[in-house]
């Protein structure tokens, strides 16, 4: 469990590539400036850890590339304090930038392996979500809700309705919709029953899938 100036150095160039594509908030960067990211993968891939991609992790899951989760993020539009809902835990490097960030996590995975070993690693990097849940992200974690915020990180082939309902007026709930190719989709609650939405352009990510295992 090491981080050495060559990693920090690596994470420098890391933030300035975001920033080349189009991350402006300061928040989401020194996050990610922060965050060893290498240690969230396996050994095999340490080489890989600054480079703007997407990498395998446990359980035939991916960690996110650093793009993406800084996109998200940043479409989240949160301030310190938020409590914030993430569906697809992984390997919990999304978890670590929203708890940088000031928030409150409640975070959601389906399969077994990795909410195991995400729920032990993070504690040992000093990262304390509120909860993580072994379950199924459709149904949302309603005994915390209404959220500030909703963050999926998994493709969903529709827009569970269960998550729209767990978000306070004036949050959002980003969330990639699609099957093979996913469009960065948010929605802002206005009111009881009104939504914005709003679309982002393409991305590529892991199915959300149907119950847990
Ligand atoms: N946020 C993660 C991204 C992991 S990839 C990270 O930063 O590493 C997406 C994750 O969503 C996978 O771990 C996958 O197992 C999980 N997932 C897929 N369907 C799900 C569901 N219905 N509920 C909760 N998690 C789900």
């Amino acid at each position: 469990m090491k981080d050495t100036f060559i990693h920090q150095g690596m994470r420098k160039k890391l933030v300035a590539t975001l920033q080349k594509k189009g991350i402006t908030n300061t928040e989401v960067l020194a996050a990610v400036n922060t965050i060893p990211r290498h240690l969230f993968m396996d050994s095999g891939f340490l080489d890989h850890a600054y480079v703007d991609k997407a990498f395998p992790i446990a359980a035939d899951q991916t960690i996110s590339q650093p793009y993406t989760v800084a996109r998200q993020t940043e479409l989240l539009n949160i301030t310190s304090g938020a409590t914030i809902l993430e569906i697809g835990t992984g390997s919990g490097y999304q978890t670590a930038v929203l708890l940088e960030m000031g928030a409150t996590v409640y975070s959601i995975e389906r399969q077994n392996e990795l909410f195991k070993k995400t729920k032990r690693f993070l504690p040992k990097l000093g990262y304390r979500p509120k909860k993580l849940i072994f379950g199924d992200g459709y149904k949302g974690h309603p005994e915390a809700a209404p959220y500030d915020g909703i963050i999926v990180t998994a493709g969903a082939p529709f827009v569970p309705k269960a998550l729209l309902a767990q978000l306070k007026v004036g949050a959002k709930l980003v969330i990639p919709v699609g099957d093979d190719v996913q469009i960065m989709t948010v929605f802002t609650r206005t009111s009881a029953t009104g939504f914005d939405k709003e679309e982002f352009g393409e991305f590529r990510f892991v199915p959300l899938l149907e119950d847990k295992n």
